[in-house]
């Protein structure tokens, strides 16, 4: 970087320090103790060397918001907290990086796909620009033979129930790649013995809006999913297993909307164990006659605190979970998170950017993996083939699906 100018009235260092902790970034001490947990793999992918998080608060802070978008970091950035929990100061880096690409200077640093999402489900509800009709063609279809998946006749796959007690929000992946994955969900409520419903008017757990860190659009994408629930009249709404979009609708939501939901919010395996512990949901853990290694991924476990559920009902499930090392709040990201998988020309830096997950997975010595995120989970699955770890990964609710004793 050459020529700097502190500029003291940028837009970038307006938006910051107007919070005890998260965005103080005035308040740096430039200790460094962010970069040393930086999981980045060490070495450059073409142009991308990799963010630098004490140089990311600093550019900001000296209002160097132009060097800061053309330094690449910020896309590069996973979102992922783990410098943050370093932080002397409490300065969050997620905060400080979604602000940074809030800019309109960096809009055209957001993928085309990432565009292309947004504006599909702005318009349409969908990022995938599946539509209602698809929507319910394929949910009357799924329905059709879920009657044979639990042997019960009368079984349906409902949708647009009023009155239900959960409505379950399913990831896109759901409804297109991963079909399969929504009949397993549709088992584990059949078992719950509740009413639950989908609804055709949102069929999407993500908020691309918190990757562009854009708040109207995360809180329209939030309210596209608020309003309709609210007018079912549900109870609950059950997020599919999705790390940002738990982290935006559960702990974000508030802020975003302005109000409390007229629901709760949970999500599936959070669900599953509750309804596990009250003796409603049995398991047979022989299923899987195995021990699994879990994943916490970032926006459900350190920057939501969901670390216990998954493994307790991960552990109903085979035969152990096992801990990968470090974890929980320390825990290595999938090297997918920040936006960067919603990207496909992202494939060849998340197998670099995965490399310390990789290299984690193949040291716990299992054949197995489970995470509570479709995400994570698809980029670990990627990891495995990549790094040819030879390691199955699931889902920690799909592999409750399969071992549940109806
Ligand atoms: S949030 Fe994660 S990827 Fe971004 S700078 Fe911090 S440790 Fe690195
Ligand atoms: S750990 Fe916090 S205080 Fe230290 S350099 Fe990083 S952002 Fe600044």
């Amino acid at each position: 970087m050459k020529n700097a100018i502190i500029n003291q009235d940028a837009e970038l260092l307006k938006m910051h320090n107007h919070l005890l902790t998260g965005d103080n970034i005035s308040e740096c001490l430039t200790c460094g103790a962010c970069n040393s947990r930086c999981t980045w793999f060490d070495g450059a992918v073409d142009d991308h060397k990799g963010p630098i998080p004490r140089q990311i608060v600093r550019m900001a802070s000296l209002g160097l918001e132009r060097q800061l978008v053309d330094s690449g970091m910020l896309w590069d950035c996973l979102l992922c907290n783990r410098c943050t929990e370093v932080c002397p100061m409490g300065i969050t880096m997620d905060v400080v990086v979604r602000k940074a690409r809030s800019l309109d200077m960096a809009w055209d640093l957001v993928s085309g796909d990432m565009q292309k999402g947004i504006k599909n489900r702005l318009e349409l509800g969908d990022v995938n620009a599946f539509t209602k009709e698809e929507f319910v063609e394929t949910v009357e279809w799924i329905s059709e033979e879920f009657g044979d998946d639990v042997d019960d006749p009368d079984a349906e796959i409902p949708y647009d129930r009023e009155g239900s007690k959960f409505l379950y929000l399913p990831n896109p992946r759901e409804l297109g790649l991963n079909l399969l994955h929504l009949t397993a969900m549709g088992k584990l409520f059949y078992g719950m013995k509740e009413t639950w419903t989908l609804s055709s008017a949102h069929t999407d757990v993500t908020n691309w809006g918190y990757f562009v860190g854009k708040d109207e659009i995360a809180r329209k994408m939030a309210l596209m999913v608020v309003e309709p629930a609210e007018k079912l009249g549900i109870e609950t709404l059950v997020l599919s297993e999705c790390g940002h979009g738990y982290h935006v609708l559960k702990v974000l939501l508030e802020d975003l909307i302005g109000r409390k939901p007229k629901f709760n919010v949970t999500s599936i395996p959070e669900l599953a164990l509750e309804y596990a512990k009250k003796g409603v949901l049995k398991f047979d853990a022989s299923v899987h006659p195995y021990t699994v290694a879990y994943h916490d991924p970032c926006n459900l476990a350190r920057k939501s605190g969901v670390y216990d559920a998954p493994r307790e009902l991960l552990a109903l499930c085979c035969e152990g979970v096992v801990e990968l090392s470090p974890n929980r709040e320390d825990a290595i990201c999938c090297g997918g998170g920040g936006g960067m998988i919603q990207d496909s020309a992202s494939t060849k830096i998340r197998m670099t950017t995965g490399n310390p997950k990789a290299m984690q997975m193949k040291a716990a010595g299992l054949k197995h993996l489970a995470t509570a995120c479709l995400s994570c989970h698809r980029q670990l699955g990627e990891l495995s083939k990549h790094y040819n770890l030879e390691i199955k990964v699931d889902t920690v609710a799909a592999m409750a699906s399969e071992s549940l004793l109806l």
